[in-house]
């Protein structure tokens, strides 16, 4: 069904071992990306969305284990499948782990083959039970997976920004997002980016789905923000 490679985002300090990890899933056909730190993982996160996150506990700074409760409190990437790695085999762990919100748990050291059984595992549970990979709203309908974005049928064209910024609005339709919210949102949060960029990219996008003859889909509330119109 998915006809597009599934991403997974490895999240990992110890390069040995993202080497390891990149070698086998590629080999698999999965499309690869990683992050060194927790930052970078929910930044990733919300730049490039992956489906499925490879999460080491053991992390510089956040540990896995926080970076897990992070992407599980935020709407918008909540049900993002998570494979937690350890090192720590007691239960006590892989009880707190699975109750931050991992959706399985894998041991070190590990064999790559048993990774990847757990692996296919996970995706194959998701992608059975994903709820928003299209996002729907008056005549706005977007595949997030496919990268694939209609209103009213016809095919719009969006920048990987304007996606992201669209996908924020369309997951809450009509509730009003400041821009510091739409930064955090759709560029991740510490973007070095001015306010006033997401005014252009409110503008650019509203250029691409209001077609002739069409509504302004994108609500400007004065001093507050951003929504998508009822
Ligand atoms: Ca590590």
């Amino acid at each position: 069904m998915m006809s597009r490679a599934p991403h997974i985002l490895v999240v990992e300090d110890e390069s040995p071992l993202v080497e390891v990890l990149r070698y086998n899933l590629e080999l698999e056909g999965y499309r690869v990306s990683v992050a060194t730190d927790g930052r970078e993982a929910i930044e990733r996160v919300h730049g490039d969305p992956p489906d499925l996150v490879i999460l080491d506990w053991m992390l510089p700074e956040q540990s896995g284990l926080d970076v897990c409760r992070e992407i599980r409190r935020d709407p918008l990437v909540k049900t993002l499948p998570i494979i937690m790695l350890t090192a720590r085999g007691e239960e006590a762990d892989r009880v707190r782990g699975l109750g931050a919100g991992a959706d399985d748990y894998v041991v070190k050291p590990f064999s790559p083959s048993e990774l990847l059984a757990r692996v296919r595992a996970v995706l194959r549970r998701s992608t059975t039970a994903s709820p928003d990979e299209t996002l729907v709203h008056s005549g706005l309908a977007m595949d997030v997976a496919a990268h694939r974005v209609t209103r009213d049928g016809q095919t719009i064209h969006l920048g990987p920004t304007e996606f992201r910024l669209l996908r924020v609005l369309l997951k809450r339709p009509g509730r009003v997002f400041s821009r510091e919210q739409l930064l955090d949102l759709a560029w991740g949060r510490d973007a070095e980016v001015d306010l006033r960029t997401v005014d252009v990219h409110i503008r650019r996008l509203r250029k691409a789905i209001n077609l002739p003859g069409t509504s302004d889909i994108i609500r400007t509330v004065r001093g507050s923000g951003y929504a998508l119109a009822d």
